[in-house]
Formats: structure tokens, C-alpha cells, sequence
């Protein structure tokens, strides 16, 4: 028995399996569909006028309280809910859940995507996990010990910029003026200054450069 679960669960076959189980457990149980569940999807003009996405779950729990107090006790959201919102709004919308008396459905999404070069991955988008305070404070802390080792550079070709140059111990850092030169200005990336990504190479330029024009 142990034997033929284990092929069974390992050849992959479970899934067809459990599909047989629920084919003969719904035609066991059979009732008439009540027509009274509420399909929530979202058409493409409320997404023009909302604007962004995802949506503030605010207002997934604002249309699940309207539901519930018109009397609907089975709602199914046709709505992707794998990316967060923000945390305010997410926690209202668990809390939106956690409080409706009736059955809510929350979907998940089964998509052909490339996963590893395998063309023929399945992706599988669920509802987002909704994390306690422990798993949150360890997930941070991962986050932070994050160590990245950069494997290389792109070369030169891709460089944004240049190391090295003229010693600024060289330089009046009022004037720009070489001490040994009067009269000669090195101002921006020929100078030996390299600020990270970000707007720094740019200040310098532009404030060495100022700083030069105004003594030249
Ligand atoms: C792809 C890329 C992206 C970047 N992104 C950023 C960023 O996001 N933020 C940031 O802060 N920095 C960025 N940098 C760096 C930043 O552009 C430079 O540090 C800054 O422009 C240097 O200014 P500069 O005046 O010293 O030199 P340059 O801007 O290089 O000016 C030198 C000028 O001298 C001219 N020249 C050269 N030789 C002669 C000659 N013989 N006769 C006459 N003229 C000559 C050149 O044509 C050029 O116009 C980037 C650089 C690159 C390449």
C-alpha cells in the first residue's frame, strides 16, 4: 500500500487523482446550483478609473460588507490577489473576511509561465499569504542579513563612471585651481571623485564646476 502511494505521489499522478475524487464526490452529492453565489470580476473601465494596481483592498472589503448586508452568502472573487496593496488596506480586507458570516471564495490563477527554461512551467498565483508578526520579523531579518556578492563588472563599455584621475590633494577644493598650475582648473569627472549612482557624479560636475567658474 505504502509502495503504491509513494509511486503514485511521485509519478505526478496524485493530481489526477484527486481530480477522479472530486469528480465522484460531487456526482455522488449532487444538488441543484442555488444561483445565488456572487461572482465578483473587474471590467477594464473600473480599472481605468481606479488607476492603479493592485487595488487598495479597502475597497474589496467595502463591496464584501455591501454584499453581506444585502444578504449574499456566497461570494466568489474573480480578482488576482498574489501582490500586496497597502498593509492598512490588506489587514481590512482580512479583517473583512474574518468577519463575513457567509462562504468567500478567493481564487488562484494557474498561468503558462518560463520558470528555469522550462517553457512549459505552470505559474500558480495565490491569494497572498497573510504573515504573522514572528514570520514578518524573521523574513526581515533575512532581508537584512542579505549578503550580495557582485559576480563582475560590465566593463568598460557599460560604465557609468570613471575612477581615478587628478589627485584632488592637488587642487584648491575652493578654486579647482592646480596648486602647481595657476591659472589651470580641473573640475567634474577628471577630477579623482566618484560618487555612487544616484545623482552624485552629476552634483559634482555641476558644483566644481561652479566653483571654478566663479575664480577662472
Ligand atoms: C551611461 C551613463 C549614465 C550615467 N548616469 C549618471 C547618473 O544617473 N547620475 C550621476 O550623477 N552621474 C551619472 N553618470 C556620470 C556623469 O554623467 C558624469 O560623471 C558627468 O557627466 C561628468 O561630467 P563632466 O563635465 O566632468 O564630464 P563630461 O560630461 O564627460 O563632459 C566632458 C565633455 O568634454 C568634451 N570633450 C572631451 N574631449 C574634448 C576635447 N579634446 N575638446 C573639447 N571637448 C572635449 C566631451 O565631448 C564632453 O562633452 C553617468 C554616466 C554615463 C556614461
Amino acid at each position: 500500500m505504502l509502495i503504491a502511494l509513494a509511486s503514485v505521489l511521485s509519478s505526478g499522478w496524485h493530481g489526477a487523482f484527486r481530480n477522479v475524487l472530486a469528480d465522484l464526490r460531487f456526482a455522488w452529492d449532487q444538488r441543484q446550483a442555488s444561483g445565488e453565489i456572487v461572482v465578483v470580476a473587474i471590467d477594464a473601465s473600473s480599472i481605468e478609473k481606479i488607476g492603479i494596481w493592485p487595488w487598495p483592498r479597502r475597497l474589496h472589503a467595502e463591496l464584501l460588507r455591501k454584499l453581506e448586508n444585502a444578504g449574499v452568502r456566497d461570494i466568489a472573487f474573480d480578482v488576482d490577489f498574489s501582490a500586496p496593496s497597502d498593509p492598512a488596506s490588506d489587514q481590512e480586507f482580512v479583517e473583512a473576511l474574518r468577519g463575513a458570516g457567509g462562504s468567500v471564495v478567493l481564487p488562484s490563477f494557474k498561468q503558462p509561465g518560463a520558470v528555469s527554461g522550462n517553457p512549459n512551467a505552470l505559474h500558480i498565483n495565490r491569494p497572498l499569504k497573510q504573515f504573522s508578526d514572528k514570520e514578518l520579523s524573521d523574513i526581515a531579518r533575512k532581508i537584512q542579513r542579505l549578503e550580495l556578492t557582485p559576480a563582475g563588472t560590465e566593463g568598460f563599455k557599460k560604465a557609468e563612471v570613471t575612477a581615478g584621475g587628478i589627485a584632488t590633494s592637488e587642487l584648491s577644493s575652493r578654486t579647482m585651481e592646480a596648486k602647481r598650475v595657476p591659472g589651470l582648473y580641473f573640475i567634474g569627472e577628471v577630477v579623482d571623485v566618484t560618487g555612487q549612482l544616484g545623482g552624485y557624479n552629476f552634483q559634482w560636475a555641476w558644483a566644481s564646476g561652479y566653483a571654478a567658474g566663479q575664480h577662472a
